[in-house]
């Protein structure tokens, strides 16, 4: 099969983003001239990120953060298991290599992922990816049913999802090292409001072993 090399993107919306990012890379260097230089030196960013891949949620966009001070690592639902081994890889080079400080886990409201979980509907793939969520939904269905709405019910799921996965970060070979080490290192659990525009840190930090 011959393929079609195409010479421009054939894409507006595409089309817009290289007029966008040249548009951005100029008025960022009129107004600091060795801001990429300085960019390309390295990183040491102090956290972490591991988020869901919903397009709604931008954490470099929601927090003001600037490049190079966030380490990010995204997937559908912000799971976090022992067999995933991009999750895993991103903890280890992030923990032993770039030493950040911090670990967010953010889940997310109006979470696909999540909705998907407690959906008794066939995702195809997402189906296996969705498997540990359903199973927390199964384990926890007498409390989230008795919810009133489906969405204090999505809430709570994506709740126990967050949880989950910090309690999950903090048995990794990397970060039980950092801890024996004495390294400052806390892992932590949120969810950003998609409908306020709000971060809500779920308080449930852990820090030691
Ligand atoms: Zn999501």
């Amino acid at each position: 099969m011959v393929r079609k090399i195409h010479t421009t993107t054939g894409s507006d919306v595409l089309d817009s983003f290289f007029k966008s990012n040249r548009e951005w890379a100029e008025k960022v260097t009129s107004s600091a001239p060795d801001y990429f230089k300085n960019l390309s030196k390295g990183q040491s960013p102090e956290v972490l990120w591991i988020g869901c891949s919903d397009s709604r949620v931008c954490v470099e966009i929601f927090t003001q953060a600037d490049p190079g001070q966030i380490f990010i690592h995204r997937n559908i639902a912000n799971r976090v298991s022992a067999e995933d081994h991009a999750a895993q890889s991103v903890i280890e080079f992030a923990v032993k290599h770039l030493g950040v400080k911090h670990i967010v886990v953010a889940g997310h409201t109006c979470c696909g992922g999540v909705k998907g979980a407690m959906s008794k509907e066939s995702l195809g793939m997402l189906d296996h990816w969705l498997k540990p969520i359903k199973e927390l939904y199964e384990n926890n269905k007498e409390e989230i049913d008795g919810l009133t709405t489906d969405t204090d019910k999505e809430y709570r799921l994506c709740e126990l999802n967050v949880v989950n996965s910090v309690n999950n970060i903090a048995t990794l070979p990397p970060v039980q090292a950092a801890w024996e080490e004495g390294r400052s290192l806390t892992i932590h659990g949120m969810i950003f409001q998609i409908e306020n525009g709000l971060l809500k840190d779920l308080d449930i930090s852990i820090s030691e072993k």
